[in-house]
């Protein structure tokens, strides 16, 4: 049974920039100019993917779709030998040759694990066969990754950044056969690459982007000029994709766009032997010590026209096209870091004693070691039924992936946070120092370290909520976005809103009907119950969301922390969905004893976390908590209590 749907909207290239737009223009009056500009890029970057609907974005609108969970994307078997069959090899090679925490004391990548990766066509996993690459799908390239990352973070980190989202990912997906054969091959066989977006002033807002790629004269050459700043492999890279301002001019005569981008942002490949490129600093952090990652510096360096990737102006669409498919790639080490903590506290849970009880007996512990398991496989069931679907190719995953991201990289880092507190003062001391000692050197410590950064790389959590948010109000604003704008003339309005009016009149009393009670979820088998909690769950996200934008119309993107609870919530709606698909998946293919045991533990962990959420969101409580935190934080950053930053 599905509910109601609002007239569908064109999803072309240019009905979308309409939209955008329009979007953008919503709530401008209580905006800066500099508010407004990030807003519009943003907006103008904005393009789904995939001819389906986004299974997520359906949510929002209280919509369950239960047959894409059943059809739940697993490998076929020939994908799955292809796959398990490298994955072997690969285990080998690591076994023998890789010591995480040899790189984390070192601060260096072992170079004979680079030669080695070389042979085994590692940097070309996701590169097509025709261009010489392994030809992997993203299910296969993801569990590499993640098996990379069961040894070393830095190593995976490196591969990522090198495949995920470097030059190989927007080669494949937007350059020309010309491009393609030029440079695949030479990725494939080891040549490494990175991606440069980030700038001293440019983090999560790319409007302000400062380096610029001027054409010569002639038109032959692109004159690049800029600093980039956090370039994973930026230090080891031999190609990178840049992203630059180019000249404001009019679309190309065959361009899909129907007006030019402002100040336009364009993609660039390259050569890091380029005269004018200096590496001038190494970045070292928190964790991941054997990163490669580099603040870059560009003078006046000349690159061949041939170079611009997509078309001039679309580079930001390129790059953030780019970042969806990297998110799929950041589950890889939250998930390896989990399965690692779950071998370890069931050893240490089993047998370390104190009180008179098993460490994991006593209550307290307990829970630690159910909430690893339970967090593991929501975190494997999202991840797996992302890259299913992307290697389909035809569904839109911006909202997925940026779920997915949001997801696993917060469970993963409170997860491996209990397992230090169960490991107790072990969990605190390093592993060299545990093996020294002759006890067991399991690298939680490190682990701990490691995982932080998947928080802010490729959307920071507060960026995602807020990307999601964002999207899960599309399908009002589409809606009900054209009666609203101020841009056009009354009549206009006053017929998109009794076009609104009639659809909402249908759609709103059916999300209050329980429907989901009428309907029969026994074909997800042991995850029935959570498919069915799915569906009523989704109901109520779609409902407090209305509510939120009648009470605060466009000026609900200023509640980003109404929003961020909805986002929390539909995440956990999409994890739910996402876990009843995959222990549907698991119990047909006949493995997994207990599964149904660890589903019933999310289930019930999980619910409780969406109605916390969902609860704050409708309580006058909290909104008045969020206002006297507002004001409190403007007093303290006029420095009126900066009296509380000194010993006193
Ligand atoms: C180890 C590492 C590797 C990296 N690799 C790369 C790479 O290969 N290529 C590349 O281009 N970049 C890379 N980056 C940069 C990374 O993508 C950025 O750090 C990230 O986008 C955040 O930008 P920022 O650090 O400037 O934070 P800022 O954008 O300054 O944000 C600071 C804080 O404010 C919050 N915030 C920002 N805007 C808002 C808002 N509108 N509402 C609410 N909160 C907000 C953020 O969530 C964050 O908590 C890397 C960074 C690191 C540390």
């Amino acid at each position: 049974m599905n509910s109601p749907t609002p007239p569908a909207t064109g999803r072309g290239p240019v009905e979308t920039q309409e939209s955008n737009s329009a979007v953008a223009a919503l709530g401008a009056k209580g905006r800066s100019k500099e508010q407004q500009e990030s807003l519009e890029t943003a907006e103008y970057a904005r393009t789904p993917t995939g001819e389906l609907p986004s299974f997520a974005a359906d949510l929002f609108a209280g919509r369950f779709d239960a047959q894409a969970l059943l059809d739940f994307p697993l490998p076929t078997p020939a994908q799955a030998a292809e796959g398990e069959d490298f994955l072997k090899k690969l285990r080998v090679f690591l076994e023998e040759n890789l010591d995480g925490d040899e790189v984390d004391e070192t601060g260096e990548v072992p170079a004979k694990v680079f030669e080695g990766f070389r042979k085994l066509g590692v940097f070309g996993m996701k590169i097509p066969k025709e261009y010489g690459g392994l030809g992997l799908s993203q299910l296969s390239y993801v569990k590499a990754l993640s098996l990379v990352a069961e040894y070393c973070n830095s190593t995976a980190g490196i591969l990522s950044a090198h495949q995920s989202i470097g030059v190989p990912e927007p080669l494949k997906r937007f350059g020309t056969t010309e491009q393609k054969k030029r440079w695949l091959p030479k990725l494939a066989a080891g040549a490494i690459s990175a991606f440069a977006l980030t700038e001293p002033e440019v983090g999560s807002d790319p409007a302000r982007l400062a380096t610029t790629a001027m054409p010569t004269d002639d038109g032959k050459h692109w004159i690049i000029n800029g600093t980039k700043l956090w370039c994973s492999n930026g230090v080891i890279a031999d190609l990178i994709v840049v992203m630059a301002r180019t000249p404001d001019r009019a679309p190309a005569a065959n361009s899909a766009s129907a007006r030019p981008a402002k100040r336009p942002i364009s993609a660039f490949v390259v050569d890091m032997k380029t005269p004018g490129i200096k590496i001038l600093h190494r970045c070292r952090f928190m964790g991941l010590s054997g990163f490669q990652n580099a603040v870059i510096e560009f003078k006046d360096v000349k690159i061949p026209a041939d170079h611009l990737l997509l078309g001039e102006g679309k580079g930001l669409r390129l790059a953030l096209t780019t970042l969806n498919t990297g998110r799929l790639s950041v589950p890889m080490g939250c998930i390896a870091a989990i399965r690692g903590c779950l071998r370890r506290a069931r050893g240490w849970g089993a047998t370390r004693r104190q009180w008179g009880a098993a460490i994991g007996a006593h209550e307290a512990g307990a829970a630690k070691i159910a909430d690893l398991s339970a967090t593991l496989l929501s975190m494997e069931a999202m991840s797996w039924l992302a890259c299913g679907w992307s290697d389909r190719g035809n569904r839109d995953l911006r909202l997925e992936a940026a779920m997915v991201k949001l997801y696993t990289s917060t469970r993963s880092h409170a997860c491996i946070d209990s397992t230090l507190q169960l490991l107790g003062g072990r969990g605190y001391e390093r592993a060299s120092s545990l093996k020294a000692r002759g006890e067991e050197p399991f690298p939680v410590e490190r682990l701990l370290r490691d995982s932080r950064i998947n928080q802010i790389i490729e959307g920071t959590t507060e960026i995602m909520g807020l990307y999601i948010g964002r999207e899960a109000l599309d399908f009002h604003l589409k809606l009900a976005g054209p009666a609203l704008d101020p841009r056009r003339g009354l009549i206009a309005r006053a017929a998109s809103a009794l076009k609104a009016g009639a659809t909402y009149a249908f759609w709103y009393p059916w999300q209050w009907v329980p429907r989901e009670r009428f309907r029969s979820f026994r074909a997800f088998g042991p995850g029935a119950r959570m498919a069915l909690q799915s569906a009523r769950l989704a109901r109520h996200v779609a409902l407090a969301l209305f509510h939120q934008m009648l009470r605060h119309g466009p000026g609900l993107e200023r509640r980003q922390l109404q929003l961020l609870r909805l986002t929390e919530a539909a995440t956990g709606v999409f994890a739910l969905a996402a876990t009843a698909g995959y222990v549907h998946a698991l119990h047909a293919a006949g493995e997994s004893p207990e599964i149904g045991a660890t589903a019933d533990v999310f289930l019930r962990h999980e619910r409780a976390r969406i109605e916390g959420h969902l609860k704050s969101v409708r309580s006058r409580r909290q909104s008045k908590t969020d206002a006297a935190d507002r004001k409190l934080a403007a007093k303290i950053l006029e420095g009126k209590l900066a009296w509380q930053e000194t010993l006193r």
